[in-house]
């Protein structure tokens, strides 16, 4: 299966994942910009049809790191999270420096119900100098139908987020108490799960011409 196009969110195009990447080193790096940056690709551990890419300065830590993902696709209640990597300690005071092409972190939110996301470092990039983490790419919202009536869904059912089809209409879901437990469906590896309502809003993708 093909996996999710997204939308370059510099220029607004559409690709896959991996032509993603090279379009933003081949059209969006600077050379002469002053900031070194660390590219990142960032899946869903779970589900890699959640994908962004990001830059973050080298100078920047893996907590600033943290708060992106938090804000992005992780926070509900202020859970724990932690970054682990194979075969070596990190910390979220380490340095972006600290990490090479090629590098795998894993990303840990929540150590009851976790999301775990996976973070690979794809390039050195530059860039002009601004605040912490840009997201630059990100996955087409995926779109889910109805278990009951096959129209569009809008909630999916937390109780049982991992059954088959756990989503609902707007109409099904408010229809004989169908659900036990209705959360908004999300652009995130995160939906349905403990009490995970979205995003801030700042990061859904407009089109150009709709801006
Ligand atoms: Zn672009
Ligand atoms: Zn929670
Ligand atoms: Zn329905």
């Amino acid at each position: 299966m093909a996996g999710v196009k997204g939308n370059c969110y510099l220029c607004g195009k559409e690709f896959g994942k991996i032509a993603a990447k090279n379009h933003i080193i081949k059209e969006h790096s600077d050379p002469s910009g002053q900031e070194e940056c660390r590219l990142l690709l960032i899946e869903g551990a779970e589900d890699k049809n959640y994908w962004l890419y990001v830059d973050i300065p080298t100078s920047a830590s893996l907590s600033s790191l943290d708060r992106f993902l938090r804000k992005i696709w992780l926070e509900c209640c202020g859970h724990m999270s932690a970054f682990r990597m194979k075969n070596r300690k990190v910390g979220k005071s380490d340095k972006l420096e600290d990490f090479n092409v090629g590098d795998v972190l894993l990303h840990i939110y929540d150590f009851g119900s976790t999301t775990e996301t996976l973070i690979t470092v794809v390039g050195t990039v530059y860039r002009r100098p601004q605040r912490g983490v840009r997201l630059l790419a990100r996955n087409i919202p995926m779109t889910y139908t109805c278990c009951k009536c096959g129209a569009a869904a809008k909630y999916i059912d937390a109780a049982n987020y991992d059954s088959e089809n756990p989503f609902y209409c707007e109409n099904c879901a408010e229809s004989d108490n169908a659900l036990d437990f209705a959360l908004p469906i999300t652009n995130s590896p995160r939906m349905g799960i403990c009490a995970y309502c979205g995003e801030f809003d700042t990061f859904t993708f407009v089109p150009k011409d709709k801006e």
